[in-house]
């Protein structure tokens, strides 16, 4: 199969492509590196364009024989999406309807779509089914719950395919080391960890201590990314014209960000000052998914299931690369 990976040069879109291109599956990125890294996609493979140029976007599905697109390509900072929804609605809505219609006048009808658990908002019951019902509390869920449902609607009129993963806390990096995670600025909270480790931060700021949680800090379900990647390889597999899929991805476990800061200092062995600050706007107590459905129906399970892995992985990516992709 030939597969358009739109993001493709970005931290989960570059981890599937590799996982892509091991499952034997021929693969051209499309990618306007405003986040994405050149150096993390292969060279002969990328297209240099924009979700909103829909020439771009035809020129990329066309010739190609493009068999299915994946969709990575989308703002995803919570905060910062509380700041400046524009910036959200334009990319994340207005350019993902730009891909599909450019898809559809292409003939492409399977797509798999990187959605969020930020679509339950603050769920009444944890571990978070699928059923369980979908209310954004921040303009960034409510940009991706947007285009599902587009999905859901364009399947029914057009025939088109879907495969939507809701992704809990994506985080680590590929086994060998040699991609992981580079955002400017960075806003996630294991790679700021890890930076303060480095002695590139002064402190870590701990958004709120008074949540109904255990140790009173938020808590999030951190999924390996090449965990994510390997969902999306099984998922793209089960597509069917017409027919949408929807799976969340994320381990089962919680760790609240006491309980990252107490592993990050257990495997680094550095210092890392912490300072408690208010909640962040936007942010819900617990998310943490059953991924119940994705392991009955696609045979998936994590590989790194422990959250103790997970970071190591991030680790041993940040300490060989302190400063990205800008460290080679
Ligand atoms: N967090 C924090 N300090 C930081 C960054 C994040 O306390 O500098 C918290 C944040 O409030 C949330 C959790 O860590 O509860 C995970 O945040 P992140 O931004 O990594 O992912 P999100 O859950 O927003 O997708």
């Amino acid at each position: 199969m030939a597969i358009l990976v739109v993001g493709g040069a970005g931290y989960i879109g570059s981890h599937t492509v590799r996982e892509l291109e091991k499952a034997g599956q021929q693969v051209w990125v499309f990618d306007n590196l405003s986040q994405g890294h050149a150096e993390a996609a292969r060279g002969d493979r990328l297209i240099r364009g924009d979700l909103l140029d829909r020439a771009a976007l035809d020129d990329a599905l066309r010739g190609r024989d493009i068999d299915a697109v994946m969709h990575f390509a989308a703002f995803a900072s919570v905060p910062e999406s509380v700041a400046d929804p524009a910036k959200y609605y334009r990319n994340n809505v207005v350019g993902t309807l730009n891909l599909l219609d450019a898809m559809l006048a292409a003939g492409v009808t399977r797509i798999v779509f990187s959605s969020t658990a930020a679509v339950y908002g603050v769920p009444d019951v944890v571990p978070i089914s699928e059923e369980s019902p979908t209310r954004p509390i921040n303009p960034y869920g409510f940009t991706k719950l947007a285009i599902e449902r587009a999905l859901a609607d364009y399947a029914h009129a057009y025939g088109l395919g879907y495969a939507v993963l809701r992704y809990f806390n994506a985080c680590g990096a590929s086994s060998d080391a040699t991609i992981g995670e580079d955002h400017t600025p960075e806003t996630h909270l294991i790679p700021i960890i890890l930076q303060v480790a480095l002695g590139q931060r002064e402190s870590l700021s701990i958004f709120g201590t008074n949540y109904p949680t255990p140790d009173g800090t938020c808590i999030r379900d951190y999924i390996h990314v090449e965990d994510l990647a390997d969902a999306h390889v099984r998922a793209l597999a089960k597509i069917e014209p017409g027919r949408g899929l929807t799976y969340n991805v994320g381990t089962g476990v919680g760790a609240s960000v006491r309980g990252v800061l107490d592993a990050a200092l257990q495997i680094t062995g550095r210092p890392i000052p912490a300072v408690e600050f208010p909640r962040r706007p936007g942010d819900p107590p617990a998310l943490v998914a059953s991924s119940d459905a994705l392991q009955r129906d696609l045979g998936w399970s994590p590989r790194y299931p422990k959250i103790a892995d997970v970071i190591a992985s991030a680790w041993k990516w940040h300490s060989t690369h302190p400063n990205g992709y800008r460290s080679r």
